[in-house]
C-alpha cells in the first residue's frame, strides 16, 4: 500500500508537521511525500530520515501554492494510485486537502487522531474537540483524504536512505494563481510556544495586562514559553501567537501550568495532550481542574508571585 504525505516547506525545511505525519505513513507501507517548497538536498534527506522513499516536488516560487498543489497532486494520484493522502494542520495543509477532494470527488474527513488500514482504511477523529467524544469513520474512498489534528503523532527520524525526487511542473490554474508579494515573520522572544517543553499560559483572572508580567517571568525561570487563552488576547493583553486552544495553537509540552484560567473546552483542546497539567485558579469548581494533575486553589496573585520567590531561591 503506498500513503501519500503533503508536506510544506517551512523556512526552508519540512514543516514539522509533515515529519509527524510521516511517522504514521511509513506504518502503512511506502510513502510518497507531495513537497511544495524551493526544496534542498537537506530537505530530502530529513524526509528520508522519517521514511519518505519518492518525493515529488513542486516549486511553485511566489504563487500561493495551494490552488497548483491541489490541481498537480490530483493529477499524480489519478496516474500512480495510493490509498491514503495525509494532511497536517497547516493553513496551506487544509486548503489543499479542500482543494484536492473537491478535485477528485472525494470525502475528507478531517481531525484525525490516528489512522487504521488493517482493514480498509478507519480514521479516529475528536468530536466537539476530543474532550467528550471520539468517532472512528470507515472510509472505502479511494485515496483516503485525512486531515490530522496538531501533534497527533510524533516526528521520529528513522535512518532512511535518500528518496528518489521527481520534479513536476507547476500547472496552469488560471485566474486562483494568485501571488505573494510580501511576507511578515512575526518576532518572538523565548522557546517557541508549540515546541516548548514547559508552558506557563495566563487567562483573563490575571485582571490586567501588568498581571500577565508575572507569567512571563515564571516562564522566563522555568525556562518555558508564554501562552494564554482567548480571552486575554482578546482583551489586548499578549498578541494572538499566545493564543491556546481551538482557534490558536496546540501545545503538548512536558507541563502546562494554567494560571487563572477557567478551563473552556476551547482552550483545552488545545492543552489537554500536556503530560502534566498544573492548574492555579480561586474558585475550587473551575472546570480546569478536572484535567489537572496538580491543582492549587488560590488568589493567582499569591501563588504566583510565592512560585517565582522560591525559583529565585533556588538559583
Ligand atoms: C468558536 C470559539 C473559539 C474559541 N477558541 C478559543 C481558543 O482557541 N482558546 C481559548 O483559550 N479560548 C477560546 N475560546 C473562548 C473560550 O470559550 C473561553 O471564553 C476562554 O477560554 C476563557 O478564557 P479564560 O479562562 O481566560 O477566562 P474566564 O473563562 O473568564 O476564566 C477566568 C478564570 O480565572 C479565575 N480567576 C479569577 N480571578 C482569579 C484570581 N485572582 N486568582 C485565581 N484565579 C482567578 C476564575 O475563577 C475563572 O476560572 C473560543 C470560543 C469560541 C466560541
Amino acid at each position: 500500500m503506498t500513503a501519500w504525505v503533503f508536506a510544506e516547506e517551512i523556512e526552508g525545511s519540512p514543516s514539522e508537521g509533515s515529519l509527524e505525519l510521516l511517522s504514521k505513513a511509513r506504518s502503512h507501507g511506502d510513502v510518497t511525500v507531495f513537497y511544495v517548497g524551493d526544496g534542498s538536498d537537506a530537505s530530502w534527506t530529513t524526509l528520508g530520515n522519517h521514511g519518505a522513499t519518492k518525493v515529488y516536488h513542486l516549486d511553485p516560487g511566489d504563487s500561493l501554492p495551494s490552488a497548483p498543489a491541489a490541481a498537480s497532486l490530483a493529477d499524480l494520484l489519478e496516474s500512480d494510485g495510493g490509498e491514503v493522502v495525509l494532511f497536517g494542520a497547516g493553513n496551506t495543509d487544509r486548503d489543499v486537502a479542500g482543494r484536492l477532494a473537491a478535485r477528485l470527488g472525494k470525502p475528507l474527513v478531517a481531525g484525525a487522531i490516528d489512522i487504521d488500514a488493517t482493514d480498509g482504511i478507519s480514521v479516529t477523529s475528536e468530536i466537539l474537540g476530543g474532550t467528550k467524544a471520539v468517532a472512528t469513520a470507515i472510509t472505502a474512498a479511494s485515496p483516503a483524504l485525512v486531515a490530522t489534528r496538531p501533534k497527533a503523532f510524533a516526528a521520529e527520524a528513522v535512518g532512511g536512505s535518500a528518496p528518489e525526487v521527481v520534479s513536476v511542473p507547476v500547472p496552469d490554474v488560471g485566474r486562483s494563481g494568485a501571488v505573494i508579494v510580501e511576507r511578515h515573520v512575526e518576532a518572538s522572544v523565548g522557546p517557541d510556544l508549540e515546541a516548548a517543553a514547559v508552558v506557563v499560559s495566563g487567562g483573563r483572572g490575571l485582571g490586567s495586562a501588568e498581571g500577565f508580567e508575572m507569567v512571563d517571568e515564571l516562564a522566563r525561570l522555568l525556562e518555558g514559553a508564554v501562552g494564554g487563552t482567548r480571552a486575554v488576547v482578546d482583551a489586548g493583553w499578549v498578541p494572538y501567537s499566545y493564543q491556546v486552544g481551538q482557534t490558536g495553537k496546540t501545545v503538548k509540552p512536558n507541563v502546562y501550568i494554567a494560571c487563572a484560567i477557567s478551563g473552556a473546552m476551547q482552550h483545552v483542546v488545545g492543552m489537554k495532550g500536556s503530560s502534566t497539567i498544573i492548574a492555579i485558579n480561586k474558585d475550587p469548581d473551575a472546570p480546569i481542574f478536572a484535567i489537572a494533575d496538580l491543582g492549587i486553589v488560590g488568589d493567582v496573585h499569591t501563588v504566583v508571585p510565592q512560585l517565582i520567590g522560591a525559583l529565585k531561591e533556588r538559583a
